[in-house]
């Protein structure tokens, strides 16, 4: 479970405990508002090559020093697609021309709370492999060898892949 708000993030007021909308939901009362506490959307990027795939060392927690596909959370005005290529190109100085929705999941994280992973699989990749500044690195791995993958909504979307063949 995702740390409560102990304060209102536009007054900075007090919060107070209210059951509203069949929810038990924290509201500020200056404001008149309730807080969600929605699930936060993230996106995980399946690229491969010659039969390989891509993964990045995560630089940061959770799971940090672990492998997992690139990816993060999607930005205010982003669609999914845009946010998987900026978090490709962010992490592994890699290019793609388009992304196309691969599959879905859900996994529960002590730091955000429910976590809505959506899986794109990349397509026209170009450019130099380099690990970017919030990866520690960066390669396309033989399927058969493949790292310590911390998240298990990144093996699903592997094993489906594979699954599927990688091409
Ligand atoms: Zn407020």
């Amino acid at each position: 479970m995702k740390p409560k708000y102990k304060f209102c993030p536009h007054c900075g007021r007090p919060l107070t405990n209210d059951d509203a909308h069949g929810l038990k939901l924290q509201y500020c009362s200056p404001c008149k508002m309730h807080f969600f506490n929605n699930p936060a959307p993230g996106v995980a990027v399946l690229a491969v090559k010659d039969g390989r795939i891509l993964l990045v060392k995560r630089k940061l927690d959770p799971m940090k020093g672990t492998w997992a596909l690139p990816g993060g959370f999607m930005d205010q005005g982003e669609t999914i697609v845009r946010a998987g290529l900026r978090e490709l190109r962010e992490e592994t100085g890699l290019k793609a021309k388009k992304g196309v929705f691969f599959d879905i999941t859900t996994l529960e994280s002590t730091a955000f709370g429910t976590v809505l992973v959506i899986a794109i699989k990349a397509a026209g990749i170009t450019g130099k492999l380099k690990a970017g500044d919030d990866a520690l690195d960066a390669g396309y791995f033989d399927i058969k060898k493949l790292p310590f993958i911390g998240f298990i909504g990144h093996k699903k979307f592997i094993k489906k892949l594979v699954k599927q063949g990688l091409k």
